[in-house]
């Protein structure tokens, strides 16, 4: 099977199928897919189990997780996302996963004891102050899937995010609002960041990967 450059860095593209590289080689995260080259290891992304795989491959315009990148990661859960980004930034970077489920937690410890460049915070999003010690970072990441997602998004960017930084949320609408349609859901929340000074790059709506999510990437101005 052909490996190619994806045009986003960090990123490699397999057929109808995207790939980052193991930083950590030999070991797999959630069962994904391993091709080896050489010395290296490809782990295919599952736009199935990752919002940021599938806005990649629903074609968002810019993808700003680089080599280095310091993010902060709303609700990592167990990883799955976040081992990737991992992948991305590698050694010179910082991935701060916020998480406040206790089992689920337990399986991002694990994780991070493997990579490096994950640090895992138990804490609710909601209470910034619980991390007060986070430095400032080049990327908020936010997949709350809870009715107030984007008001926690733009707290912690306020708080943590550089200025000219970049957010990511995954929008669920079905957590928001089960009576309206996904549309007037996705409006009303991107309206809120507007408001809140950031500029919008660009918005993909996730099917047929996730029903009812779309993914805002919105830079802070
Ligand atoms: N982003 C993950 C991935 O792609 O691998 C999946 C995240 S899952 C949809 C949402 C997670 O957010 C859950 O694990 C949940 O426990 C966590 N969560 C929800 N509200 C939270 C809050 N206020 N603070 C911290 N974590 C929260």
């Amino acid at each position: 099977m052909e490996i190619k450059c994806h045009k986003f860095k960090g990123i490699y593209q397999t057929g109808n199928n995207i790939a980052t590289i193991n930083l950590v080689p030999g070991i797999v995260v959630y069962g994904e897919k391993i091709i080896k080259k050489g010395e290296k290891e490809y782990r295919i992304w599952d736009p199935t189990r990752s919002k940021a795989c599938a806005a990649i491959l629903k074609g968002i315009k810019k993808f700003p997780v680089k080599q280095g990148s310091k993010i902060l990661y709303l609700g990592a859960s167990t990883g799955t996302t976040s081992s990737h980004l991992s992948d991305v930034i590698g050694h010179n970077g910082i991935i701060y996963a916020v998480e406040f489920a206790e089992r689920v937690f337990r399986e991002l410890v694990r994780l991070s004891e493997k990579r490096k460049n994950i640090v895992p915070i138990f804490a609710d999003a909601h209470r910034v102050n619980e991390y007060y010690w986070v430095e400032e970072v080049d990327v908020v990441y936010c997949d709350l899937a809870q009715p107030d997602e984007i008001e926690i998004a733009i707290k912690n960017a306020k708080e943590f995010l550089k200025r000219n930084g970049y957010l990511m949320v995954a929008i669920k609408s079905q957590s928001i609002d089960v009576t309206k349609k996904p549309r007037e859901v996705y409006r009303t929340e991107v309206a809120k960041l507007k408001k809140n000074g950031f500029k919008i790059i660009d918005k993909k709506e996730l099917e047929p990967f996730e029903k009812d999510h779309c993914f805002v990437l919105a830079k802070l101005i």
